[in-house]
This record gives C-alpha cells, structure tokens and sequence, in this order.
C-alpha cells in the first residue's frame, strides 16, 4: 500500500492545521475546503480504502465517527448540523489512499450529493 501524503502529516512532517488529535486518529483542515467547515478526520495507521477495512478496525472507524462528533463541538457546527462523509473508491470520488472521513458544516449542505 503506497504510503500517501496523510502518513507524512500524522508524523508532523508537513504542516497542517490540525484541531483534534489522539493516540490513534487526528483531524485536520481540508486544504481545499468546501464550506465554511472542512476537516479531514483520519486514522494514524493507514487502511487505504472503506473497501479493505476489516471487521479488526470496526472500533477504528467508529472512533473516527466520535471524533468527528467532537470535531463539530469544537467548530462550533454541532448545533446548526453537518455532515460526515467517506468516499470510497472511484466513482465515491477518492482521491487519498488513507481512509478519511471529510466533516463539512457552516452552510446548508444540498443532496444529492453530485
Ligand atoms: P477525497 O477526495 O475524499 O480522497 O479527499 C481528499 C481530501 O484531501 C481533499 O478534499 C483534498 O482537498 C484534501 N487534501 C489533500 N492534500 C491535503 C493536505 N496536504 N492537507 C489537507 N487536506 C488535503
């Protein structure tokens, strides 16, 4: 699994402005926000797609929902709403090989999504 520039963030050697971090995920900025709120939540360890996560990291990706929860809380979304996202593959448009889930808010969000 080809490491992405998301390992080279978790180990501090490119800058991010990062506004949650624990022993195993951290959440940081989307360089390229969407809305007024635009954070990546991910796991330390890489797991490179939703599609080869495994039953092992189901607490994994059900931390990284709680942390986004926090992410809101902190951001001061958690009361006017947000979403939180994941996309998986290709047509889910992804485009980084390490999982994230994508915390969007500060603005009505339209669905369908395009
Ligand atoms: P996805 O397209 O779902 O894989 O999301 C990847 C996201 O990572 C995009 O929204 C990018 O804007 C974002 N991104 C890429 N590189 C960086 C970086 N160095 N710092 C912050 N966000 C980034």
């Amino acid at each position: 699994m080809p490491e992405t520039i998301f390992s080279r963030i978790v180990r501090k050697e490119i800058p991010a402005k990062i506004v949650y971090e624990d022993d195993v995920s951290m959440a940081f900025h989307d360089l390229n926000a969407q809305a007024p709120v635009h954070v990546l939540v991910i796991p330390k360890r890489q797991i490179d797609s939703l599609e080869h996560a495994t039953e092992e990291d189901a607490n994994l990706l059900g931390h990284l929902q709680i942390v986004a929860q926090k992410v809101a809380r902190l951001l001061n979304i958690h009361e006017t709403g947000y979403r939180v996202v994941m996309n998986c593959g290709r047509d889910g448009g992804q485009s980084v090989g390490h999982i994230h889930y994508h915390v969007l808010g500060g603005r009505p969000l339209a669905w369908p999504p395009g």
